[in-house]
């Protein structure tokens, strides 16, 4: 096995357990490995302090799986899996659904490994090299824990290219059903497009937003913004809301979210709105008792932060200025660099500027499938608000 030694004083983020060792850290490697094979990692002082997969391309060198002396046992790795796998079944944690993240990466001590199941199709995406490394490994031991009839693997091409991998993309195990599938989640039917679709197919983050949105429906005029295949809105549908719009810039998205829509409320009145919705919301629209704002990241790096806070606070005043008086509003951001706090800034600007005032009414954020390692605050993306005007 080949030692990576860190540099004097560098040894903190592993004491403190944190999955990802950064390059800069690194003085050294001693011995060659393949990218993606297990690795010790050393203080300077020579210390034993962790094992991992190594990525020798990736800025994230390795990806730290057993923190301590001792080596992983053999099956080290399929055990991990059946664990993840097997916190799921806890009655009561995630509800009336066949669509749940089985493995959400660093939250389950599992980097690299993000893994869905629809109904009887396990969809897996492996995103670093260690677990591109083992993709075999890993089907093996998912199609044991979950029983479920197939597997597929969703190419991760800006994984795969960070760490320096080939894409790839194909059939795990067992035979493929036709895309798009058909998942169930309390009486809601939705189609998932595992094959093309966005993530794995399915914003499986949004499901406790989407029971709000279903609680909170009824009687009101929606607008789902950034509605992808209609998540929200057949969940508002499902919640006797009076009229929907739908803004989406994906003609393919927008397609499911039709199929979706008539699937669950046939004829329920509903406009889809091709187009942008940043400038869907200048023009003047509504007014609206109900709106979901559920952009794509706007922010991926520190960096971003002050764009992505100007970005996000536009649509928010655009937002307020839409919406009917008593109106709810359901404000999202996936950006990890802008947490709970400033998100929440940042909606107090925008209603500042909107000259609306604006309550909190809860917080949301992913759900228990979806757990965050306190060792690895940066799992933590989803940041939601359920606002009233
Ligand atoms: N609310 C959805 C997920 C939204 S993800 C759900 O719960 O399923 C963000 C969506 O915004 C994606 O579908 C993406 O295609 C779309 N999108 C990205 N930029 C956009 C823009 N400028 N205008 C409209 N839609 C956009």
């Amino acid at each position: 096995m080949v030692d990576v030694v860190l540099h004097p004083g560098r040894d903190r983020a592993v004491r403190r357990r944190h999955p990802w060792l950064l390059s800069g850290a690194v003085d050294r490697l001693e011995g060659t490995a393949e990218p993606g094979a297990w690795c010790r990692v050393l203080s300077a002082e020579g210390e034993v302090l962790a094992y991992g997969h190594l990525s020798p391309e990736s800025r994230i060198r390795v990806r730290l799986l057993c923190f301590g002396k001792e080596l992983p046992a053999p099956g080290f790795l399929e055990e991990r899996i059946e664990a993840a796998v097997a916190r799921r079944s806890a009655v009561g944690l995630i509800g009336e659904t066949d669509a749940v993240r089985l493995v959400n990466a660093e939250g389950d001590g599992l980097p690299g490994l993000i893994v869905d199941r629809y109904a009887d199709l396990v969809v897996v995406k492996l995103g670093s090299a260690g677990m591109a490394m083992r993709r075999e490994k890993v089907a093996a031991a998912l199609r044991r824990a979950t029983g479920a009839a197939a597997g597929f693997e969703r190419a991760d091409t800006v994984s795969a290219r960070r760490e320096g991998v080939p894409v790839h993309e194909g059939v795990l195990w067992g035979s493929l059903p036709e895309s798009p599938v058909t998942i169930r989640e309390g009486s809601r039917r939705y189609l998932v497009d595992f094959r093309g679709g966005q993530k794995t197919g399915f914003y499986l983050d949004q499901r406790d937003a989407r029971d709000w949105v279903a609680r909170v429906a009824s009687g009101r005029r929606v607008l789902d913004l950034f509605s992808y295949t209609g998540g929200f809105a057949v969940a508002a549908a499902a919640g006797a809301a009076a009229e929907l719009t739908l803004v989406e810039s994906s003609a393919v998205a927008l397609d499911l979210a039709r199929r979706n829509l008539a699937a669950n409320a046939p004829g329920f009145p509903a406009h889809f709105e091709r187009t942008d919705a940043f400038e869907f919301l200048r023009r003047e629209s509504g007014p609206y008792d109900l709106m979901i704002v559920d952009p794509p990241p706007l922010a991926r790096r520190r960096h971003d932060v002050t764009r992505a806070s100007r970005a996000h606070k536009d649509l928010l005043m655009f937002a307020l200025r839409r919406a009917a008086p008593g109106a709810l509003i359901l404000a999202f951001t996936c950006s990890h660099p802008i947490g709970p706090d400033l998100f929440r800034k940042i909606a107090f600007g925008a209603a500042l500027d909107a000259g609306r005032s604006a309550r909190v009414l809860h917080t949301l954020g992913a759900p228990s499938d979806h757990p965050v390692s306190i060792d690895h605050p940066e799992g933590h993306y989803l940041s939601g608000l359920l606002l009233q005007t």
